[in-house]
């Protein structure tokens, strides 16, 4: 495949360039640079989002009539190549790659006019209320109850593990809106106030000592039916649907190729010249290379109307897994100074600050190794497993 850019491309490429150049303030840029899980600091997140959507790029993938850039692949692929280059933070999917997508493909018109344009602006942050403490794999087992009143549904039950609970302002969860049918067909897509009475956040504290996850109980909180996405009951579908985009929405290889670039900058004098190093750098860069013509190929069938289907498999089992290798050879990289437990550095998902880098803590990319290293564990639980995945690979391309 021939992938070099053409004299339009290279254009684009140097306008985006430009932009991050002159736009991306140093604090700007440390979020992005100094990330230790997939999320950036939340207010410096939420800032940039705000600059890109006044330029008209914060949700690229929109259809344009909403907000978006009708670019082609390439485009797509460009911005996202130098967005990691530039260091700067990525924006929360929850919204835009993820809610956004679902209302748009089945949405009200009065849910969409509501929801798109303060989701693009930022005024509504999103949260994604799936899981269940009995319910993770197994999501259809779901118990969140919705009991109809009226106009209203009487929501009751538990959710967990729900990224920026604390700080979003909206939530996109699936309810159980009825008992009677397969357990599939009981669920419903609902959107609810995050300050509706009744709603209670705690955090989960994780194992680098950030505060990302939560836990969110639910008791009697009424929310208008008009906030159901798509038919009653029909919720599961919508998930579906909106599962696809979670897993094939976004490219890994732009973010993991400056992953490795970053980890060669970061290797002590002398490693690379370690024969037995360097040749698991090489292994990663050529499965980075080939994930990367992977990704086009999907984009390009996404371009072309289609939705991820199991290509969205493909790339989230494959991505996350290297991920999980840079993190491993960049702990490796770290030698002494990955000590395995910080958690004096919890900044949630953010830049990491170091109170006691007094008693030389040891290169900065080296204090951040661990704590990506844990982080990125969950990458092949959440977004559904990498174990799902592969049965979902199976059940398709196999017919097994
Ligand atoms: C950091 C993090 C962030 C998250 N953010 C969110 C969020 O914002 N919103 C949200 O709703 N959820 C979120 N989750 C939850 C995530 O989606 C679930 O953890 C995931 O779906 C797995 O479910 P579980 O934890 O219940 O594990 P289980 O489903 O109990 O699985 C346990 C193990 O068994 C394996 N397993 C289960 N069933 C099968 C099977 N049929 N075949 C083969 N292996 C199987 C799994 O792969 C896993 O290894 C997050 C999780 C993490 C760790």
């Amino acid at each position: 495949m021939d992938i070099a850019w053409s004299a339009a491309e290279l254009k684009f490429r140097d306008e985006v360039r430009d932009f991050f150049a002159t736009q991306l303030s140093d604090e700007l840029r440390a979020a992005g640079r100094w990330m230790t899980s997939v999320y950036a600091d939340h207010k410096l997140s939420l800032l940039w989002q705000k600059r890109l959507a006044q330029q008209g790029w914060a949700a690229p993938a929109w259809p344009v009539e909403y907000g978006g850039c009708g670019w082609s692949v390439a485009q797509h692929y460009i911005f996202a190549r130098e967005r990691a280059q530039a260091g700067a933070p990525p924006l929360s999917p929850m919204g835009i790659s993820m809610c956004a997508p679902a209302l748009i493909g089945h949405g009200s018109k009065a849910q969409k006019d509501y929801f798109l344009p303060r989701t693009l602006s930022g005024e509504i942050f999103w949260c994604q209320g799936y899981s269940e403490p009995n319910s993770g794999s197994d999501l259809a087992s779901l118990k969140m109850s919705a009991r109809r009143e009226g106009d209203n549904f009487i929501c009751n039950g538990q959710k967990i593990w729900t990224t920026h609970a604390d700080v979003a302002n909206w939530i996109f969860c699936l309810v159980r809106s009825s008992t009677e049918d397969r357990p599939q067909k009981g669920i419903s897509f609902l959107l609810i106030d995050m300050r509706s009475p009744g709603i209670e956040v705690r955090p989960i504290i994780s194992l680098t000592g950030e505060h990302i996850q939560n836990e969110i109980f639910f008791t009697d909180v009424r929310v208008p039916v008009a906030n159901v996405v798509g038919e009653i009951g029909g919720g599961w579908h919508v998930a579906k649907y909106l599962l696809e985009f979670e897993r094939g929405g976004t490219a890994y290889a732009p973010e993991l190729q400056v992953m490795l670039e970053q980890l060669r900058a970061a290797c002590p004098p002398g490693m690379l010249d370690d024969p037995a190093f360097s040749a698991k750098l090489a292994d990663a860069a050529i499965r980075i290379s080939a994930l990367e013509m992977f990704e086009l190929r999907a984009m390009s069938a996404l371009s072309a109307g289609g939705a991820p289907g199991i290509a969205a498999s493909v790339m989230k089992i494959t991505g996350t897994e290297l991920r999980q290798l840079m993190t491993e050879l960049s702990l490796e990289a770290a030698g002494k100074w990955g000590r395995g437990y910080r958690p004096e550095a919890g900044v949630p998902g953010g830049p990491v600050s170091y109170p006691h880098a007094a008693r030389n803590a040891g290169p900065r990319a080296a204090q951040v190794a661990p704590l990506r290293y844990f982080n990125e564990r969950a990458g092949s639980i959440y977004a559904g497993s990498n174990e799902i995945q592969r049965n979902i690979l199976v059940k398709a391309a196999l017919g097994i």
